[in-house]
């Protein structure tokens, strides 16, 4: 079975790995003419870590990344509103990783070529058409022009937010969704942020917020941080490009007055050497994904708000479901249809879970009860108010401990 794999990023070289783990052989192309460790920190959940596990990559993450202990929300003079344990630290047999995304797929895509073979660079997708049990597809190289017709049984569109095989399969309307906030990310020497290992969550974004971790085992120093703040109604975007360059003043100015006990903010923007703008965005999701023998896996699938450490998260869960379900069946339509059937309903109930940024109204009322900060948070908020935010941030983060220590592996043997 020829299956080809239009994207490079997390979710389509975990698909090459899953693929190739469970005998099957696959190729990748991606539109870059080289992959490059771009873009900041993200944070794996126990569930993703599990399975890179399994694809033999944990001691590549250990000693690449930063084992997260908490998830710290704090007003922002450093209050602690509320602690949640990460990872191992929350009863997981697996840690969960803070880590940049950049090493990430740097580390994916040596297994790939170790594994898998090269990755077809500067090879963009354009268009398929499905003819039987067979697709079609056209791709083009970016450097000559030149159009090449390829033949698949199983096309992935692996290819990001902007996604061309989600273009090509849901002609028509599908914007992106913007809740009027913008992003702004960086990283810079600095901290230690809390234990060296918390991921530390500063404020609302209903007016600012800001988000800083380590990411690095190498370089104990290096602090990732996202600042996001509520800049404009909601919308529609035109443009969300992961790599734009932002302005230090843009974002620093919405920081002027904030005194926070852990952490000098100013201090980390200002040593950032670049700082990146993304406004916060998705798409609706989809009623269905792919049709036939094409289907569509991470960020093509399910763009949603990098709020709940979901993005690289769940196209790693979507890449081992694929293959598992690719592996063990005779049929690749039904293969992929039960791919669909198993991921798509948990990755839309997320995406719109993400969107209604579910702990942000408690900690916005923090900010009125107590605006000029507070000693002990449980004069600030009930115990049913902490549980009901607790509640919901598992709601985005999390699976249930046992379920995920006790369920059988994905892996095909
Ligand atoms: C450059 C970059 C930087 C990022 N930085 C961050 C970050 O700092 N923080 C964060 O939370 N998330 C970031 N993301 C998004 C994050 O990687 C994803 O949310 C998540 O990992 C899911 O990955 P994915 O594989 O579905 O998509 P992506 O990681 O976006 O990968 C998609 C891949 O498809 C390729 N591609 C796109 N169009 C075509 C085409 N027509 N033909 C062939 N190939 C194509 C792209 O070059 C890319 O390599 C970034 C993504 C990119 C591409």
């Amino acid at each position: 079975m020829r299956i080809l794999i239009i994207g490079a990023g997390i979710g389509g070289l975990t698909t090459a790995l899953s693929l190739r783990a469970a005998g099957l052989d696959c190729v990748v192309v991606d539109s870059a003419t080289a992959l490059r460790p771009l873009g900041v920190g993200i944070n794996l959940q126990p569930h993703a870590v599990r399975e890179l596990t399994e694809l033999g990559l944990g001691e590549r993450l250990a000693a690449t990344g930063v084992e997260t202990t908490f998830m710290t929300f704090t007003d922002r003079f450093g209050g602690e509103i509320l602690a949640l344990p990460r990872g191992r630290s929350a009863g997981y047999r697996w840690p969960q990783y803070s880590i940049h995304r950049g090493e990430l797929q740097m580390i994916l895509l040596a297994a790939v070529k170790e594994r898998v073979g090269p990755v077809r660079l500067g090879t963009r997708f354009e268009t398929l058409r499905q003819d039987g049990d067979e697709v079609e597809v056209v791709l083009r190289d970016v450097t000559t022009g030149e159009a090449l017709r390829e033949r698949a049984d199983v096309v992935v569109g692996a290819d990001g937010v902007h996604s061309a095989v989600r273009a090509r399969l849901h002609p028509g309307d599908d914007p992106l969704v913007w809740g009027g906030i913008r992003m702004w990310r960086g990283t810079a020497k600095g901290g230690p942020v809390m234990d060296g290992a918390t991921v530390l969550v500063a404020g609302s974004n209903r007016s600012a917020k800001f988000v800083a971790y380590h990411i690095s085992a190498a370089d104990p120093r290096l602090v990732n941080w996202v600042a996001e703040v509520k800049v404009d109604e909601p919308g529609v975007v035109k443009e969300a490009d992961w790599s734009r360059t932002g302005g230090l003043e843009d974002v620093a100015r919405h920081y002027a007055r904030w005194e926070h006990r852990h952490l000098d903010i100013r201090g980390l923007l200002a040593a950032s050497e670049r700082i990146l703008e993304y406004p916060m965005c998705d798409r609706e999701p989809l009623a269905w994904w792919g049709e036939g023998r094409v289907t569509l896996l991470g960020d093509a699938a399910h763009p949603m708000y990098p709020i709940g450490s979901n993005g690289g998260s769940q196209a790693v869960l979507d890449a081992r479901v694929l293959a598992r379900c690719l592996a063990t069946s005779d049929d690749p339509a039904a293969a992929l249809a039960a791919y669909e059937a198993e991921r798509r309903p948990p990755t839309s109930a997320l995406l719109l879970a993400h969107r209604s940024l579910p702990i942000e109204a408690t900690i916005s009322l923090v900010a009125e009860r107590a605006p000029g900060g507070f000693a002990d948070i449980a004069d600030v908020l009930t115990a049913e108010e902490l549980a009901s935010m607790a509640a919901a941030q598992h709601g985005i983060t999390d699976v249930d401990v046992r379920a995920l220590n006790e369920r059988e592996s994905w892996s095909v043997r």
